[in-house]
């Protein structure tokens, strides 16, 4: 059997505490993200939620996810929007405390991806709330998934 491949921690600590401190400096305060399945297949969720477990514990940064949008800086966003999705997403959007910032998660969240003319999806998440920044992939794994934190939160005054 082959070896299972080895992620390096140094890698992964570095974009916390990099993502940690930018945040701090940015914003004053840690920063607190939301998950939001608009349809996806899941595979950008798994990825999304690599990000809690034991590995990669962005937890130790001071960073965390919430359980309502009520309580979110961030709605990370996975698409594409379904058509039943829809209402769910604008009712997400609305109830998240302004200021705030909508991350698209992957490749159907930006343009439908390979669900793109399904008769069941209404197409990028763009097309149904405002979009900061994209993170594209199909999944964007977690380092790519941190980097565009950092980036997403770095770019604020
Ligand atoms: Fe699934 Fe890929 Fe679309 Fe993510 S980008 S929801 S992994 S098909």
């Amino acid at each position: 059997t082959e070896p299972a491949p080895t992620l390096d921690n140094d890698i992964v600590a570095k974009l916390g505490e990099t993502l940690a401190a930018t945040t701090r400096r940015r914003l004053g305060r840690s920063l607190s993200i939301r998950e939001v399945d608009a349809g996806s297949c899941n595979g950008c969720e798994l990825e999304i939620h690599a990000l809690s477990n034991a590995y990669y514990d962005l937890e130790r940064f001071g960073l965390r996810f919430v359980a309502s949008p009520r309580h979110a800086d961030v709605l990370m966003v996975t698409g594409p929007v379904t058509k039943n999705m829809r209402e769910a997403l604008l009712r997400t959007y609305d109830a998240t405390p302004d200021p705030k910032w909508v991350v698209g998660v992957g490749d159907c969240a930006f343009n439908g991806g390979v669900f793109s003319g399904s008769y069941a999806c209404v197409g990028a998440v763009s097309e149904v709330i405002p979009v900061d920044m994209h993170i594209r992939g199909c999944p964007p794994d977690p380092v790519a998934l941190l980097q565009g934190l950092i980036a997403l939160v770095d770019a604020q005054a």
